[in-house]
């Protein structure tokens, strides 16, 4: 009996594949990390091929850990990182150049003419956020692909030849695993393109021309439970179809069951991300926030918003082998647990401050040191200070419009039940801890089974969410206040003391 199913997390420093069981319970996981290159100052790529071994590679793992055959799984499902972009030719299945990474900033003078630039009668900026929910930005994949296209030596000629074919990791899979039967993607991946309309669902002929990217070059862009076409039998030893598709965070959302509008999820990791389910309406921000599509089920669109820090779990790996006050992340509780109550505020701000100051002049400081701080009380801060953050993105979210309940969390980070607990009280909300935290291959599973009739409806899956822990508020609002108003205070300082 074909009683699995199979999830490729193709992340931004590794692949994974994660087997799951009809319950949606893992039974093998296999991870491999491949090369970063930084080939200039900020610049990131990726060999596509390299990625495509390594997800060939840890499938193979993954079945091999579970005891498996590919013909005990059922179906499979693929989650990526977003944004990430790469043109290949479609005879050969080789790129033209090596997949440039969602971090790189190379068109950064590029976005900043095309920002200067009108559509029509309005300015760009305001057209590009109206049609996506996005800004101008190198982050975002139309021009990363316009730099391949002008810079690649093979790309015009093959271009000429209808030969090129251009997409995001997911569609470059897919495109692998059906040996060129399937040109596609997902729409949670298509909107973080800056070429694809929010509202119609598809492409958008005027922005294609405007990033001077060819729309015929692009994936048809399905639902997150579609039928995405067949890998190829030769790779793992039976023919499994894809059936779910969806962008990291889009996932995590999906796996974290956050269908209701107002349900809200937060990845801590290196970063932070936080996604709420708006609805079937776009939500668009005035403070720095990103529109985007929560998921895209039966032709039915439900938005979400998105806030991101760039530093949360990376502040205590900065205190660990930057300062080397700890041995272990995970020292960081018994730590902060002996830290004195003080007034001490720290910054994260060391690449500048993402939503919602998008400051990338601010630099980080540590505030209210007194004689007898000592090392707990900075890593009692530093915990702090990722919540603090989180509070900046809830708050920029409810000032647009957007209501949230209970905030679900997962990542590495949230291991630390103190964390968790300060994020409760500074947050005034409910902080819910999963069971189950590989939300994001499991929000691949939960799409793949949906299309593949092993759960009927969200209804179902949502059913499948099972608690660890709840963090219940302990600190009264007044507190919370305070301390958040002395944080605003911290965050501004550091904005008047700019690096640049
Ligand atoms: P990523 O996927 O971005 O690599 P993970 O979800 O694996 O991140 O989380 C790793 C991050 O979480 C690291 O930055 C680490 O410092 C932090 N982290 C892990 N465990 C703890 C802990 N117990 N307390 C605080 N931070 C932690």
């Amino acid at each position: 009996m074909a009683d699995y199913i199979l999830a490729i997390d193709q992340g931004t420093t590794s692949s994974r594949a994660m087997i799951f069981d009809l319950k949606g319970q893992v039974v093998a996981i296999d991870q491999q990390e491949f090369k970063q290159s930084f080939p200039h100052e900020g610049w990131v790529e990726h060999d596509p091929e390299e990625i495509w071994q390594s997800v060939c590679h840890v499938v193979k793992g993954a079945l091999a850990k579970a005891s498996l055959q590919a013909s005990d799984i059922r179906g499979l499902g693929i989650t990526n990182q977003r944004e990430t972009t790469v043109l290949w030719d479609q005879e050969t299945g080789q790129s033209v150049y090596p997949a440039i990474v969602w971090q790189d900033r190379r068109t950064a003078d590029h976005c900043k003419t095309l920002k200067a630039k009108s559509i029509g009668q309005e300015d760009a900026d305001a057209v590009v956020k109206q049609k996506t929910g996005l800004l101008i930005d190198p982050y975002f994949s139309a021009t990363k692909m316009n730099w391949i296209l002008e810079n690649a030596p093979q790309a015009k000629a093959l271009l000429q030849k209808q030969q090129l074919r251009a997409g995001t990791i997911d569609s470059y899979l897919i495109w692998k695993l059906t040996n060129g039967q399937s040109h596609v993607t997902d729409a949670t991946n298509a909107c973080r393109t800056n070429l694809f309309n929010i509202h119609t669902q598809e492409w958008d002929e005027e922005l294609c021309d405007f990033f001077q990217v060819p729309s015929d070059i692009l994936p048809e862009v399905k639902d997150c439970a579609a039928d995405f076409g067949v890998c190829d039998e030769s790779y793992f030893g039976a023919a499994l179809p894809i059936a779910g598709v969806a962008g990291d965070q889009h996932a995590a959302l999906i796996g974290q069951a956050c269908f209701k509008e107002g349900m809200s999820k937060c990845t801590y990791g290196t970063g932070c991300f936080l996604n709420i389910n708006t609805g079937n309406k776009p939500i668009f921000s005035e403070h720095g926030l990103i529109t985007t599509l929560g998921y895209r089920i039966n032709g039915k669109v439900t938005y979400a918003m998105e806030g991101s820090a760039f530093i949360a779990g990376a502040v205590i790996q900065w205190l660990r082998d930057g300062l080397e006050l700890l041995k272990s992340a995970k020292d960081s509780k018994a730590m902060a647990e002996q830290a004195r109550d003080q007034q001490v505020f720290f910054v994260p701000a060391f690449t500048g401050l993402g939503a919602p100051y998008w400051d990338p002049n601010a630099r980080g400081a540590i505030f209210g040191l007194t004689r007898d701080t000592g090392k707990n009380e900075i890593v009692s801060a530093a915990l702090e200070s990722v919540c603090f953050q989180t509070m900046d993105l809830l708050a920029a979210m409810q000032q647009d419009g957007a209501e949230f309940t209970a905030l679900r969390v997962d990542g590495g980070m949230t291991n630390n039940d103190l964390a968790m607990q300060m994020m409760a009280d500074i947050a005034q909300t409910k902080v819910l801890r999963p069971a189950m935290t590989e939300t994001t291959a499991l929000g691949a599973a939960y799409l793949t089974g949906l299309q593949l009739g092993i759960w009927s409806s969200l209804e179902e899956i949502a059913e499948l969410w099972a608690q660890d822990r709840a963090f219940e508020v302990a600190k009264d609002k007044d507190w919370s206040q305070q301390r958040y108003q002395r944080w605003q205070a911290a965050v501004k300082a550091c904005q008047v003391f700019s690096g640049a």
